[in-house]
């Protein structure tokens, strides 16, 4: 149930509705709107005869019912879009992010190299993975504290804000402490523990990847995880499904990105890179991103794709990676004039 307050409610009327809803046995978030309070009741108790008596009280404006099963993250209980801010960069604002590097950290100087090609394209996030999660238990596992600690370097060194992969709630606070965002992979989205705990226990911006069989439902109540555990900035990053198409690595599901933005504020981006599993493909995708509307995209990599220890078939030269940037531009430029409209209106 969503209670909007009347303009000029009092902080005793707040209060006492507030007080009302946790008496019902809902949990109780307020969003402060640019004009007025909006509380939102959040639970599983039926909202039958709670909307009654909030109706009624002093002070609301409205009481409807959410029909979604996913409160927090929907466009029900905030019109306004949700603008993740990672120290100076911005996601879901005015901004097109680019997230690049290489699928996993391997070496100092692979991971210097590919943070200063991220740096020269204008991009302002290099990714990388420290903890890696393979589907063959041979293949490699990532270097984990090691690797945390070259990929913060080679950011700093390069002004980029670190994107990596957290696999485990024993490492949420680990990888907290050098990462700007931490990204929750497609085979963990439905890891329950480690959505509550990346809530509970840090305010870094989270970038939680769709699953290989997850529905936009299932990624929209993954995302209700995070945010209703305490943090809210999430970003959401549609990443290729499992179909039987098997031309590609996975398929992206462009269908995604307005269908997500119809039903929720939270950025979405795109991973045209585990979507295809092929560098070829990438590039014209990424225009499609901006077509489509997405907030960004998530790219791999790599200053030698053939010698990669993952994602090798998947990942960008630098050379590509910066003719990519540069085609960009134009789907960029028509993005952003889109945007600020948005935004504007
Ligand atoms: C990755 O980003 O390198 C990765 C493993 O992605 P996904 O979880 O989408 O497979
Ligand atoms: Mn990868």
């Amino acid at each position: 149930m969503i209670v909007s307050m009347k303009l000029g409610a009092t902080k005793e009327q707040i209060e006492r509705v507030c007080n009302r809803i946790e008496d019902m046995g809902f949990q109780v978030r307020s969003i402060q709107g640019d004009e007025r309070i909006v509380i939102a009741a959040v639970g599983v108790e039926d909202v039958t005869h709670g909307i009654e008596t909030m109706r009624s009280a002093e002070g609301v404006e409205s009481a409807v019912p959410i029909s979604a099963p996913y409160k927090l993250v929907s466009k029900q209980v905030r019109q306004e879009r949700t603008v993740v801010a990672v120290g100076d960069a911005t996601v879901g604002g005015s901004e097109f992010a680019v997230f690049a590097g290489p699928c996993s950290v391997e070496t100092e100087q692979q991971i210097n190299a590919c943070a200063e090609a991220v740096a020269a394209a204008g991009a302002k996030f290099l990714r990388g993975g420290a903890y890696k999660p393979r589907s063959s238990p041979y293949s490699f596992q990532g270097l984990e504290e090691a690797g945390l600690k070259l990929l913060r370097n080679a950011a700093d060194s390069a002004g980029l804000k670190v994107v990596t992969e957290v696999m485990t709630v024993a490492n949420v606070n680990l990888v907290a402490e050098y990462a700007d965002v931490l990204q929750v992979g497609a085979r963990n989205v439905q890891n329950f523990p480690l959505l509550k705990e990346i809530g509970a226990s840090t305010n870094r911006p989270v970038l939680l990847k769709r699953g290989l069989s997850t529905t936009i439902k299932e990624l929209l109540l993954s995302a209700e995880y995070i945010v209703s555990h305490g943090n809210a900035n999430v970003i959401l990053c549609e990443r290729g499904i499992r179909t039987f198409e098997n031309a590609t690595r996975n398929t992206l599901d462009i269908n995604a990105v307005p269908v997500l933005n119809e039903m929720t504020h939270l950025p979405v981006i795109l991973d045209p890179a585990h979507a295809t599993g092929k560098r070829d493909l990438i590039p014209p995708l990424t225009r499609a991103a901006a077509a489509v509307g997405a907030d960004g995209i998530m790219v791999e990599i790599h200053p030698d794709p053939q010698r990669a220890w993952s994602d090798g078939a998947q990942s960008l030269t630098f050379a590509q990676f910066a003719a990519m940037m540069r085609d960009l531009e134009p789907y960029v430029a028509l993005w952003a004039a889109g945007r600020a409209k948005l935004i504007a209106a």
